[in-house]
Formats: structure tokens, C-alpha cells, sequence
């Protein structure tokens, strides 16, 4: 039998999340025509499954997420897997290619790549002609993690027309990552102002919104281009930002995923008892303590200090002194009818959010996402 902790992962979550996105981004399309004649297209939307789908399976994303227009990743072998599971819509790599050894691995399942460094170019250069990889080409605006400098996009753009009439290169669009549009208002000018400059007159497809800047700045995906945006964690259920209005919930997302822990014991410890490793929680009067079979090494931060909350049959209760490997303790004074066997929301349904218990480790949501252990069993809910 397994231990009592379970996760979930619902299903239709990410799609009903994939969704909020969509009626976000279309709130924001400027009418069918502006002034101009123009017509703008609702922006494509790239679902963002790296990292194991931020922790959720790589399956149950490409499951989640089959209303998505794309896929982007970065380990070659998650996208070749894509295709094996039946995905036919676009797939990208967001950090592109790693060796001259990708390269036919892309094209023989036909997925589109960054390109953003000269190493790359090089390899594309010395790929035998073939069918045509569509590449992005990848600016550094501000990051300063990956990209080429903008003032140096006209030439790349012109080494990768050179590919593209050679039949190595395919379409040719462009993208960015931006550091903090989580951050300040203002945060995004100076990026998306190198961004217009170095791309003015140069055609393609564009692609810069991540999570934040799509559900903050969703009209920065309209434009004369083709758009392309890049959620990820919101596409998870859970929200890019700390501040205190912009929560997942007041976005209408729903958490995907869920752990739950069974109540392994009660202890009744008297006034002045310590609970745990180090002692640090010591109970200011008789009570009662819960122990949980869920610990750092199911994923859940050890960081949680006292006062990180949790759900026990509906009521609202707290983590008392240190998390350890497999267990952790909570204060069951609350919940006075809780006994061994009952379960304990760590977060999702039934639970606190996943935002709430990611802030008071002091850590992010898409941490503890990627945290989720490999011994913990996990349940698909459709
Ligand atoms: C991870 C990632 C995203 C998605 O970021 P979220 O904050 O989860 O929305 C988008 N673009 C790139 C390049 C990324 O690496």
C-alpha cells in the first residue's frame, strides 16, 4: 500500500485555465478594424510545459492544454515525446538547440527553434539543406540571460535570410523575455521600446508576453504582427504576481494541482512542550498536535515555517515547528474533531493555495510545482 499522500492533477484546470487566458487576451483585442483598416487576430498562445509541465507530467500538459496552439519546452527528448503522444500543432524550444546532433531531430518532427546565439547560426550554417526549421530569433532586451544584443538583430535576421533562401531555414520570427513584468509599472518600456527598434521593418512573427506581461499588458499582443504569447504558471492555476489584488482566484484560474496528506498521528502535548527538530514551536498551552505524512522529501518546502497554513476537513489550521523528511505537524486546536486518518490539504482543492503556502516559505509557486516528488502517487482527475 502506499503512503497516505496523494496528489492530483485536474485536467480540466489547465484547460479551463488555457481558457482564461483566451477571454483575457480577447478583452484586450482592439476592434475587429482600427482606424487604419487594420484587423488584428486574436495572438496564438504557446502552452509553456518545461520542467515536466512545471511538475504536473508532461503528458497530463499535453492533455491539459490540446486547445493550446503550441508547446514550448526545452529538452529535445519532452518534444520529441510530444510528437509521440500525438501532438500535430506547432512545438518550440525555448532555448533552442544544445549540439549539431539536434539539429536533424528538429526538423524530423518538425519543431521550431530560438535562436539565440551565434554558435547556433553556425550550426544551422553547417546542417545539411533539407526541409526548413522555422526559428525564432531571440533578443536580449534587458534579461541578460539569453539573446542576441538588439543593436545586433539586423545582422542575425540577415544570416538567417541567407539560411532561408539556402531551404535550412523556414519562417523567421522574433522573440523576448522580459526580467520583471511581474515588477514596477514602467518595468517593460525600455525592453519593448529595444524590441520595436530592432525588429522596425523587419518581418515576422512575434513573441514576448510570459504569464505576467499577458495577463497585465494582454494588448501588447496585438499588433500588425503575428503574436504569440508564452503563459505559463498562470496556465497552472497559480498567479505571477505578490501583490494583492492580481490573485490567481481574482483571474478566475484554478488550481491544477493539489497534495494531500493523511493524519498519521495526534499527539496531546502540555504547555511549554517543543514539537519537532530544533525545538523551535513550543505550545503556550495544553494542546493538540497533527502529525501529517508529507515532508520535504514529497516536495513540500521545508522552509514553511510555523503559521503556513493548511486545511483539515474544511477548517483553516497552521504548520507548527520544522518540516521534516516525511512528515510535518500541525496545530489541530481548531479542529477539534480531527483523528488520525483524516486528510490534510497542503494546497489546491481542499487546501490553502498554492500562492499562500509558496509566500510564506518565502519561496514561489512554480518551485513548489517543480518540487513535487516522484515518490508521491499521483491521481488524474479528467
Ligand atoms: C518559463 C518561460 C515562460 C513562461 O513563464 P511564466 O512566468 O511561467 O509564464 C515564457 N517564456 C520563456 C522564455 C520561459 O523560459
Amino acid at each position: 500500500m502506499p503512503r497516505p499522500i496523494r496528489a492530483t492533477i485536474s485536467l480540466s484546470a489547465l484547460s479551463h485555465n488555457l481558457q482564461v487566458v483566451r477571454n483575457h487576451l480577447e478583452l484586450a483585442r482592439p476592434g475587429s478594424q482600427d482606424k487604419t483598416g487594420k484587423s488584428f487576430k486574436p495572438p496564438f498562445i504557446w502552452a509553456v510545459i518545461k520542467a515536466n509541465a512545471y511538475g504536473h507530467g508532461l503528458e497530463n500538459g499535453i492533455r491539459g492544454f490540446a486547445g493550446a496552439d503550441g508547446l514550448a519546452l526545452i529538452d529535445l527528448n519532452d518534444a520529441v515525446r510530444c510528437r509521440e503522444q500525438g501532438w500535430r500543432k506547432k512545438i518550440l524550444m525555448l532555448e533552442g538547440f544544445f549540439e549539431q546532433a539536434d539539429l536533424p531531430f528538429l526538423r524530423a518532427n518538425n519543431i521550431t527553434t530560438s535562436v539565440h546565439h551565434i554558435e547556433q547560426i553556425r550550426m544551422l550554417e553547417k546542417m545539411p539543406a533539407g526541409k526548413p526549421l522555422d526559428v525564432f530569433l531571440k533578443l536580449n532586451t534587458g534579461m541578460n540571460r539569453l539573446g542576441f544584443r538588439p543593436a545586433d538583430c539586423a545582422a542575425r535576421f540577415r544570416d538567417l535570410l541567407a539560411l532561408q533562401k539556402q531551404g535550412r531555414v523556414g519562417n523567421i520570427g522574433f522573440m523576448s523575455h522580459f526580467s520583471s513584468a511581474d515588477g514596477q509599472p514602467g518595468a517593460i518600456d525600455e525592453p519593448l521600446r529595444l524590441m520595436r527598434q530592432a525588429i522596425e521593418g523587419l518581418p515576422g512573427a512575434l513573441s514576448i508576453c510570459n504569464s505576467a506581461a499577458t495577463l497585465r499588458y494582454p494588448s501588447l499582443a496585438f499588433n500588425e504582427r503575428e503574436n504569440w504569447v508564452r503563459p505559463g504558471i498562470c496556465l497552472y492555476g497559480a498567479s505571477p504576481f505578490d501583490t494583492p489584488t492580481e490573485t490567481a482566484t481574482a483571474f478566475g484560474l484554478l488550481p491544477a494541482m493539489s497534495l494531500r496528506a493523511k493524519l498519521l498521528a495526534v499527539q496531546r502535548i502540555a504547555k511549554g512542550e517543543s514539537v519537532g527538530y530544533g525545538a523551535t514551536y513550543r505550545a503556550t498551552k495544553n494542546s493538540r498536535v497533527g502529525v501529517v505524512a508529507c515532508g520535504y522529501a514529497d516536495g513540500y518546502p521545508r522552509h514553511a515555517p510555523t503559521g503556513t497554513p493548511v486545511m483539515i476537513n474544511g477548517v483553516r489550521t497552521r504548520v507548527i515547528g520544522r518540516v521534516s523528511m516525511d512528515m510535518l505537524t500541525v496545530d489541530l486546536d481548531p479542529v477539534p474533531e480531527a483523528r488520525e486518518g483524516d486528510w490534510v490539504g497542503l494546497w489546491g482543492q481542499n487546501g490553502p493555495h498554492i500562492d499562500e503556502v509558496a509566500s510564506h516559505a518565502g519561496t514561489i509557486s512554480y518551485e513548489l510545482m517543480c518540487a513535487l516528488a516522484k515518490r508521491v502517487p499521483v491521481d488524474i482527475e479528467e
